[in-house]
């Protein structure tokens, strides 16, 4: 989504935004069979995806993408945006192709997600940003060389850096400082950013130090300004709050230093509802609208772009985790299902407590429920996808699909235990591709020596 530029009418038509389910995982409707209901996703029954490829498997819905990006495209009409998918929330080059084709920018971290916006389009390095705390001095001039829109600086050392590599390479670095406001924003500590102690960005203090030094470099060219306070963030005040004071150094750079701000870059981390039936939850149109009111009304005044990073919005609820019961085990009082899917497949249970909604590929209507756990085959008492949950009676061969993994799922997924990776499929409609295909063991093997 791009509304400043002429390719957005190659863009895809955007699916009407009054028909924005939540999820596309939802169980078949009219006359059951035998009782029993398919959980589909889009049309697709998710037990015939289990047939043709296996278990554990990513699944997404190409529609609810498009969505999610029409959604921005909505509340943000009217104001020169341009959003930047976060990469490393779910880098598929395939899901990166369908964001390129609705013309969105990336927010790239490393030179890897480089690569992957590079194999994906060319025209499209044009439109992305390079965030991220340690940029080292390879990946800065890989990123030099693609011509980006802009570098967002997060210390007086980087800066350095990126001017040296800039003045070998002959080239002038487009640079943001990524200011840090000291903003407190509700979510799981290890995914909020925008306080002091954290280690991202430069205090509001130092910035217009940054801004002077580049301004007066022949290399660099301080053309922008981002902010990022974190992620899953499921209010607007924050962001609203953070912008204000991004808008104040904005003002200030222009009346003290004669520094143009051409791009504000607004971060991403706006969050989505965990639970399937959150009492008050907003629809994802809502939150979009709420976000985008609380960004503009930061913002009046600003006459330049804007850039935007969501990455879990765009993604995390048009993907599940599809598993297989492997086995059901009692232990004292305590039933366990056990999964041919673990921690190294999501590992968001183990690393943020995080809730995934479970539901069975089968529904019957008259089933009995238990309380469970749900734990991978890891050995890690922290493999566990759920604790105490009450599920319908599920047995081994049974398939069951962890909800909202498309963000952070497959992205944050490992090889620990010697597991090959699990396979992706993208579904669309009645219609469905493979897009990646799954690890095998010698895949695993290939990079490593057995020395004597
Ligand atoms: C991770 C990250 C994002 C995306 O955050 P979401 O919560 O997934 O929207 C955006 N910008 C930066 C700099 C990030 O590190």
């Amino acid at each position: 989504m791009s509304t400043s530029r002429k390719n957005v009418s190659r863009t895809k038509a955007f699916p009407s935004a009054n028909s924005v389910a939540t999820r596309p995982f939802v169980y078949s409707t009219g006359r059951a069979r035998n009782g029993v209901r398919d959980l589909l996703c889009d049309r697709v029954k998710l037990a015939r995806l289990v047939q043709e490829y296996g278990t554990p498997l990513y699944v997404y819905s190409a529609t609810n993408i498009r969505q999610r990006v029409g959604l921005f495209a909505e509340a943000f009409k009217g104001i020169p945006t341009t959003l930047c998918y976060s990469v490393k929330a779910n880098s598929n080059l395939s899901i990166l192709r369908l964001l390129n084709e609705m013309g969105t920018g990336f927010d790239i971290v490393s030179g890897g997600e480089l690569e992957r916006v590079r194999q994906v389009a060319r025209p499209a390095l044009r439109r992305v940003v390079f965030s991220g705390v340690g940029k080292t001095a390879g990946e800065i001039d890989a990123v030099l060389a693609a011509n980006i829109l802009l570098f967002n600086v997060e210390s007086a050392a980087e800066l350095d850096l990126l001017e040296q590599r800039a003045r070998h390479m002959r080239r002038v670095a487009p640079v943001a400082v990524r200011v840090n406001p000291d903003v407190f924003a509700e979510t799981h500590p290890y995914i909020s950013t925008g306080l002091r102690e954290h280690k991202f960005g430069v205090d509001m203090a130092s910035a217009s130090g940054l801004y002077r030094r580049a301004a007066r470099s022949k290399s660099l060219d301080p053309v922008g300004i981002s902010v990022h306070i974190g992620s899953q963030i499921r209010t607007a005040e924050p962001f609203g709050q953070a912008l204000r004071r991004v808008l104040e150094l904005v003002q200030e750079l222009r009346c003290g230093q004669g520094i143009d701000v051409q791009y504000i870059d607004a971060g991403g981390g706006v969050g989505i509802s965990y639970q399937l039936d959150e009492p008050g939850a907003s629809d994802p149109r809502s939150a979009v609208l709420a976000y985008a009111a609380a960004v503009r009304g930061a913002l009046t005044g600003f006459a330049g772009q804007l850039l935007l990073e969501p990455g879990r919005f765009v993604v995390a609820q048009a993907g599940a985790l599809i598993a297989q019961v492997l086995y059901r085990k009692q232990n004292g009082s305590k039933t366990f299902l056990v999964t041919d899917a673990a921690m190294n497949d999501l590992i968001r249970p183990a690393l943020y407590q995080a809730h995934h909604s479970i539901l069975p590929l089968r529904q019957s209507g008259g089933d009995q429920t238990s309380v469970v756990d749900v734990v991978g085959p890891v050995c890690e008492t922290g493999d566990f996808f759920a604790r105490d949950r009450e599920l319908p009676d599920l047995r081994a061969g049974d398939c069951l699909a962890l909800l909202d993994a498309g963000a952070y799922g497959m992205s944050l997924s490992s090889n620990y235990n010697s597991r090959p990776r699990a396979a992706e499929v993208l579904v669309e409609g009645a219609g469905h591709r493979l897009i990646r295909r799954r690890e095998t063991i010698r895949d695993l093997l290939a990079t490593e020596k057995s020395l004597l």
